[in-house]
């Protein structure tokens, strides 16, 4: 179809994502016409080493772009042109542009991060905030942080390794130590403002909590980015101490936002993407 701008997510597992519909309706309600085409590999039962090959094939059959998720957003850098200055500090990249036969990559799961803390949490104290969990998600959420402004980030990891690698990378970038991994919760909660989950923890099918609810006090704020569930158990006993909250819808509904700006060169409407995503999430 003339004018059609092709896009799509490459990554594993990806059947039950809600960007296709996100960016389609998005793009359906500005008369656009637009696809967005799920690219799984696991569906088409090939591991992570196929990103190359499926990288060409979309560039080659004129996709505007791509977003890349888990296992190839860190695998996709070396086959790419260029990359924005946050996707590079980030060593991540989760939207892909080709233009002009060139790949470039962005980030947007940060972008994503930030804006919805913006406009969720925007007058909360952030001197002092924990961080748990610093795998793929949780490299973002930092960068946001410190983008964000952060005095001091806490970071724990069930993978201290994980939590210390994190730790040295933000405090090159920022030149300062400004990041401290800890393997100790209870003090680390009793000195901060507040907290970010960014661990699997509390998804159907990681049912449990990253903090034990008696760290929680009322004067902590608390940021998920787990979205399925919407409410989680760490939401759920926040709000009853009276903690302020932020759901994980924000950060999924805003790095879309973030991505069909780059794809489409127009200005989503983010009020009418959130209101979108709420009605497919029961939110
Ligand atoms: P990942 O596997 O790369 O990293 C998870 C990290 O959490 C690991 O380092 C692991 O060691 C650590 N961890 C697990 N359980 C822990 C515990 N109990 N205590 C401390 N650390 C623990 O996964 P990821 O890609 O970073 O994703 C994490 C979560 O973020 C997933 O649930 C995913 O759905 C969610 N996510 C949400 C968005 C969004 O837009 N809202 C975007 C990306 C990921």
């Amino acid at each position: 179809m003339a004018g059609l701008l092709r896009v799509g997510l490459i990554g594993a597992g990806i059947q039950q994502s809600k960007s296709p519909l996100l960016h389609m309706e998005e793009a359906r309600a500005q008369g656009l016409p637009l696809s967005y085409e799920l690219i799984d590999l696991t569906a088409r039962g090939l591991g992570p080493e196929a990103l190359p090959d499926l990288l060409a094939e979309a560039e080659a059959q004129g996709f505007a772009g791509v977003n890349i998720t888990h296992p190839c957003k860190q695998r996709v850098i070396p086959l790419l042109d260029d990359l924005s200055e946050d996707a590079a500090q980030l060593g991540a990249v989760n939207t892909v542009l080709f233009r002009d036969g060139r790949r470039i990559g962005h980030n947007t799961d940060w972008s994503g991060f930030a804006e919805s803390f913006r406009r969720g949490l925007p007058d909360v104290a952030f001197d002092n905030v924990l961080l748990v969990g610093a795998g793929g998600a949780g490299v973002a959420v930092a960068h946001a942080c410190l983008r964000l402004g952060v005095g001091r980030l806490w970071l724990h990891d069930a993978d201290a390794a994980r939590a210390e690698a994190l730790e040295a990378d933000l405090n090159a970038r920022a030149g300062a130590a400004l990041a401290v991994a800890t393997p100790y919760l209870a003090s680390a909660m009793a000195q901060v403002d507040g907290l970010i989950n960014a661990t699997p923890m509390g998804m159907e099918a990681h049912p449990g909590l990253p903090v034990d609810v008696d760290l929680l006090m009322p004067r902590h704020w608390v940021a998920e980015i787990v979205y399925f569930p919407l409410e989680t158990a760490l939401l759920r006993h926040a709000k009853s101490r009276g903690c302020r909250v932020l759901d994980g819808g924000g950060m999924a509904v805003f790095q879309a936002v973030a991505a069909f700006r780059l794809f489409t060169g127009r200005e989503p409407d983010a009020g009418r993407m959130t209101a979108h995503f709420a009605r497919m999430t029961g939110g």
